[in-house]
Order: C-alpha cells, then sequence, then structure tokens
C-alpha cells in the first residue's frame, strides 16, 4: 500500500533518465534511472555498486538490500535514513527509498557518506570483516497485536477478568523482552483504546515489520475447554508464490511460538491451526494469531489474572519469536 503510494507520488515528480541533474558540480551518469523526491536526488543502489565496486543483493525476507566487497558489507532498509556499516549503524543525509520494487539511495551518499565510512574503516573506526550471515536479530521489527481495546473487551472470564488488559500486558511484556534483545517492537495498540482491524493489519504493511503477532484470550461455551492454541493464516488455492512463501513461514512463526509456549507453561496443546481471523490473513509478512488460554476456564483465568504467569507466556511466545527468526535467517544465507 505505501509503496503503491509513494509510487504515485513519485510518478508525478518523475524524472526522465535521460535528463542529466546537476545539483552538485558533476551530474551523474545519464545511464541511470534517477529520482526527485523532496527536492532530494535518488540514484539507483545497484548504480553505486556498480560504481564503487560491491555485490547486492535484496533480501525480501527480511526487506533489506545488502552491498559488499572484500572488506565492507553495508545492508539498508527502505525508509530508514539509517544503515550499517560491518554492523555498526551509520547515518545518511536522506532515508533510502523502494521506487518500484528497486533501492534508491541519496545522491549525496556515494561522494560523502560513503567516503566517510571508508575513513572510519580504515581507522579502525568500524569493526573489520562483517559476513552477511551475522545479520543479528536487532535489524528486525515485529508487530505485537494485543486483541481488542476500548468499548470491545474481548472474552470475558467467569469472575469478569477481561481479555483486552490480559492480552495487552502479556505484549507489552513481549514486547520488553524482545527489546532487550535489541529487536525493534512496534505495537498496534499500547494501552486500552479501540483500533479497527483493518488499521492493525494496515500498520504492519506500513511498518515494513519482519513478523506480526496477535495475541488473544480464548472463550468457550463449555467451561472445561482449556489450553493453548496458535493460529496461521490458511493457505487459499492459487496464491502467489510469494504469498505461498509467507504462507509457510507464517506456520513455521506458529509452531515456534506454540511450542515455547507448552514448553514455557505445561498448558494443554491444543496444537497450531490454520484459520481465516483478519489481522493474519490481511498482513503482508509472516504472521500468528495465539490464544493464550481460556478465560471461560475457572483454572486458567486465575493463572491468566497472575503477572508471574503472564510473564512465563509472554516468555514463550518471545522465544518462539526469536527461534523463528533465527531458523529463517539461516535458512536465507
Ligand atoms: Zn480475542
Amino acid at each position: 500500500m505505501i509503496r503503491l503510494y509513494i509510487s504515485f507520488l513519485l510518478f508525478s515528480i518523475l524524472i526522465s533518465p535521460n535528463i542529466v541533474y546537476s545539483s552538485s558540480s558533476k551530474p551523474v551518469s545519464k545511464s541511470y534511472p534517477q529520482y526527485m523526491l523532496n527536492k532530494t536526488l535518488f540514484v539507483p543502489a545497484y548504480s553505486i555498486a556498480n560504481t564503487e565496486g560491491f555485490y547486492s543483493k535484496w533480501s525480501e525476507k527480511q526487506k533489506t538490500l545488502i552491498l559488499w566487497n572484500d572488506n565492507l558489507t553495508l545492508l539498508f532498509k527502505p525508509t530508514s535514513r539509517l544503515f550499517l556499516a560491518n554492523g555498526a549503524t551509520r547515518k545518511m543525509d536522506h532515508p533510502a527509498q523502494l521506487i518500484h520494487g528497486m533501492m534508491y539511495l541519496p545522491y549525496s551518499f556515494r561522494k560523502k557518506t560513503l567516503s566517510k565510512v571508508r575513513l572510519d574503516l580504515k581507522n579502525g573506526k568500524l569493526p573489520g570483516k562483517w559476513k552477511e550471515n551475522k545479520v543479528s536479530p536487532s535489524k528486525l521489527t515485529v508487530i505485537l497485536d494485543p486483541g481488542h481495546g476500548g468499548p470491545d473487551p474481548g472474552a470475558i472470564g467467569r469472575s469478569g477478568t477481561r481479555e483486552k488488559y490480559i492480552v495487552l500486558d502479556i505484549a507489552q511484556r513481549v514486547a520488553r523482552i524482545l527489546k532487550s534483545k535489541g529487536i525493534h517492537v512496534i505495537m498496534t495498540r499500547k494501552a486500552d483504546y479501540f483500533i479497527t482491524l483493518w488499521r492493525r493489519a494496515y500498520i504492519s504493511k506500513l511498518a515494513n515489520a519482519d513478523v506480526f503477532v496477535s495475541i488473544h484470550g480464548n472463550a468457550h461455551r463449555k467451561r472445561s475447554v482449556k489450553g493453548i492454541e496458535t493460529f496461521y493464516p490458511r493457505n487459499s488455492p492459487g496464491i502467489s508464490r510469494k504469498e505461498r512463501h509467507r504462507h509457510n513461514n507464517s506456520r513455521k512463526l506458529a509452531k515456534n511460538i506454540q511450542y515455547n509456549l507448552i514448553r514455557q507453561t505445561g498448558s494443554q496443546n491444543r496444537g497450531v491451526k490454520p484459520a481465516g481471523f483478519y489481522v493474519i490473513k490481511n498482513c503482508s509478512i509472516p504472521s500468528a494469531l495465539v490464544e493464550v488460554g481460556f478465560l471461560t476456564h475457572a483454572y486458567e483465568e486465575r493463572k491468566l489474572r497472575q503477572p508471574s504467569y503472564r510473564e512465563i507466556i509472554a516468555r514463550g511466545i518471545a522465544i518462539g519469536i526469536i527461534k523463528y527468526i533465527q531458523t529463517t535467517s539461516k535458512a536465507k544465507s
């Protein structure tokens, strides 16, 4: 959605590839397409890679562009001014842009930013050799989605426990754990307010994140029903290869969360199942929805009211997410 919007925005201010732009004394090569965005000239990252002798690779999974040569590895994320040089954070003049599926960097990057990075490397201000497969979870973004909120309480327990409070507290605990591991976390809601399902899914598209996890509490007519279950988006026939890939990763994510939740809590394992829930279906990234227990089950409700138990639940979810990230980034390299 955002990419579409940016593309549209750019369409109106597109510079023809044949026009030579000269904001500085030297015009850039005529052969590469360039873009003007907010009075800033952007050039394709691949052209910089070609000129400066870098290999380049786009990782769809991590939404990251990697440029590397023998002694320097650079990582870029769309819409971010920050990038990594041999694992160290550096800043460029303007955020990188993903335009028509291609990464663009500000024109000043090559002469100014890259020169500075090279100087830092020479003066020992940057780590030496750094391998791309050392990509740590710190470059990853996880979206946590506590269910319900505001006028929508979600499930209500037998002694009045409201799902919206339980899941918000658990999500905050998960966020704390993930952040302590250097993972960037975005919450779809941070307090007790209402947010539409559409907006929850939309946040995941805007944020360019890697993982989406929705957290819920369960309810059942039968008071004896208990346990933990995790859902991943149902596979529909005729989906694209990219969507299938997302489905597979979503299932992996759900499995990791479920396994670690059961391991941490010892609760009844209700398994990992496909489902058509709106938020996980309409996400463009691997997503799972976890039901942390039944508020309609007296014992589980009592447990979920205890902060110490919610911490255990949070740990299970966080470990599941981290394990998923580790296995998928290993498979990548
Ligand atoms: Zn719910």
